[in-house]
């Protein structure tokens, strides 16, 4: 399931589709190849160990991808609507509420488009373009909210989801 919905700009392979390599249910044709991106590549369902079986990338249509300061789940395109059923919704906003606590992003990205999930409410953002980057922080009446921002918006130097939004 990365190889569809995770974007490797070295394959060359739309957004959303089968990476033009891999071998639907076999594997990565090029496999000895592979860009250096692919082989660094490792899903939370690789990496935190003990995951319950229904995050399965295959059956939940969802790779999870933690890279520190954010917790992204991307959803096949094929299945848009997914995370917003049981048993993954609940968990996926249970994650926010901690995720938060910790100064962390939890995103839901389907193709281009980016889901801010807030601890008390979700935030589409649309379409994310490659030159911007998601924000979180506080706004001025004390409530989390989102935004996305050029990347070179010097409020990305503050970092972390403390960041104020005006
Ligand atoms: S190059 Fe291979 S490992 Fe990388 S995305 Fe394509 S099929 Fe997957």
């Amino acid at each position: 399931m990365c190889c569809k919905l995770l974007i490797v700009p070295e394959t060359e392979s739309p957004a959303g589709e089968w990476c033009q390599h891999c071998h639907v249910g076999q594997g990565c044709r090029i496999y000895a190849d592979r860009p250096q991106r692919c082989r660094d590549f490792q899903c939370g369902w690789l990496v935190w160990g003990k995951v319950p079986e229904h995050w399965f990338p295959a059956k939940s249509r969802i790779v999870v991808v933690s890279d520190g300061s954010r917790i992204t789940f991307t959803i096949d395109p094929a299945s848009p609507a997914r995370w917003r059923d049981q048993p993954w919704f609940g968990e996926v906003k249970a994650m926010a509420v901690m995720a938060f606590a910790e100064q962390r992003q939890v995103l839901v990205r389907i193709g281009r488009k980016v889901i801010v999930m807030l601890p008390d409410r979700d935030c589409d953002l649309g379409v994310v373009a490659d030159d911007e980057v998601v924000l979180t922080g506080l706004r001025p009446d004390g409530s989390w909210g989102a935004a996305k921002v050029h990347q070179d918006d010097p409020r990305l130097a503050l970092g972390g989801a403390s960041v104020p939004l005006v």
